[in-house]
């Protein structure tokens, strides 16, 4: 079997295969994954339902090992079995890029650990379609998957990304999205957020608005389907000056010595104030002497 640029490494075992497959639209499944599906000895799957319609509409037959969240150890190590003895097997996700929110990343981590040769079919993945669609800064950003089910660390989570700048990119289910807007709204004030739905489908929607209007549409229309959330970064021209002025009303000198008095060496609380301040080291040494 072809395995492009990696068909130099010799190796018994066989190879495992990422194969992304469409988020919504059959016609987005590349012919190089179509090729593999029908080439490999065996094919994990974290959906085998969803995996039976592709595969029946491509026609292709084959040996499906169910491979989600809730078995993934036990059959993990099986399909580890199976490749060191020469199988090759692709893994598809539900939707999209396997080992983007799913449990592919362990099988990855698995078969590197051994010794197996990974590689990819690459092709949809529901974050970068959302992204790009939303008209929001997408030079950089951050892909941050669901947020955390725990109350506690979803709010650290949340919190940790109010300082952010880049683009946040988030995966959310239509039950959970008014909960996670009312959270982001009460956390992170008002901001220009994206919801991108049903990507690819029929039904595709991208609403671009402000936080507090997403709010107001979900609870007067119940959300349906899928959605990849964007929410705006902050403006990083803001953050600077928010910087400037925490540190306005104190000395250079009072400024290290704060850092000097918490037990920093001279040279490292220097070192700081630099950092704070977005000076060089040079200017708070020039200001000290
Ligand atoms: N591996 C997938 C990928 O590459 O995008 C993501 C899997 S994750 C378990 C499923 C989440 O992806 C959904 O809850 C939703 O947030 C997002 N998603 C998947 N398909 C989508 C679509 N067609 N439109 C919008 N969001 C989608």
């Amino acid at each position: 079997m072809e395995t492009g640029s990696n068909s130099t490494m010799k190796n018994k075992a066989g190879t495992l295969y990422l194969v992304a497959t469409p988020i919504g639209n059959l016609e987005d499944i590349t012919l190089r994954a179509l090729r593999i599906l029908s080439e490999v000895d065996m094919i994990a799957a974290e959906d085998t339902r969803q995996t039976v319609k592709l595969l029946n509409h491509f026609e292709i037959k084959k040996t499906l090992i169910s491979y989600y969240e809730h078995n993934k150890v036990e059959k993990g190590n099986y399909l580890i079995k199976e490749l060191l003895e020469g199988k090759n097997i692709a893994l598809v996700s539900d939707a999209g890029t396997p080992g983007i929110s799913d449990p592919g990343e362990d099988l990855v981590k698995l078969a590197i650990r051994n010794n197996i040769e990974v590689t990819m079919a690459p092709g949809p993945v529901a974050a970068v379609t959302g992204l790009v669609l939303s008209g929001l800064p997408a030079g950089r950003f951050v892909f941050e998957g669901f947020l955390p089910m725990n109350k506690r660390a979803r709010k650290e989570r949340i919190q940790a990304l109010l300082r952010e700048t880049r683009t946040i990119v988030m995966y959310e289910a239509p039950h959970k999205l008014i909960h996670t807007l009312r959270e982001l709204y009460e956390l992170s004030g008002e901001r220009n957020i994206v919801l991108a739905r049903e990507l690819t489908k029929k039904f595709e929607q991208v609403v671009r608005c402000r936080l507090s209007d997403a709010i107001v549409m979900y609870e007067a229309d119940k959300p349906r389907g899928e959605f990849v959330v964007m929410l705006e970064g902050i403006n990083e021209e803001a953050v600077e000056d928010e910087v400037r002025k925490k540190w306005h009303d104190m000395s250079l000198g009072d400024h290290v010595g704060m850092y000097i008095k918490q037990g920093m060496q001279k040279k490292e609380a220097m070192k700081k104030v630099a950092e704070d301040r977005g000076i060089s080291k040079r200017e708070v040494y020039n200001a000290l002497i």
